[in-house]
């Protein structure tokens, strides 16, 4: 037989369910952060380099972000770090 009585039993439910509530309120929060979408690819990892491969290049591919001017360096939204406008790496992504 159990000792707990109904109270008990409501305040443990009540309690979890505030936590539970407070965690599906926060999770979204914290994982679409700007720390979350500046999680990249390192450089090494997708054989990044600063020259083109043929015709491809990051200036022509769907993921660079273009520096100031179309000779600057500008970053990639998949690869961290500053990206050369005539480099190329295994992911590269045609514009259409
Ligand atoms: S995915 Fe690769 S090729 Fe495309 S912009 Fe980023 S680093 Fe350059």
């Amino acid at each position: 037989m159990s000792t707990e009585t109904p109270k008990m039993n409501r305040r443990d439910w009540l309690r979890k369910s505030a936590l539970f509530v407070g965690a599906a309120t926060v999770a979204p929060l914290i994982f679409t952060s700007p720390a979350m979408a500046a999680d990249k690819m390192a450089k090494a990892a997708v054989n990044y380099r600063d020259k083109p491969k043929g015709s491809e290049m990051c200036s022509n591919c769907k993921l660079f972000i273009p520096g100031s001017t179309p000779t600057a360096m500008g970053e990639c939204k998949a690869v961290a770090g500053k990206i050369d406008p005539k480099g190329w790496c295994d992911i590269y992504v045609p514009k259409a």
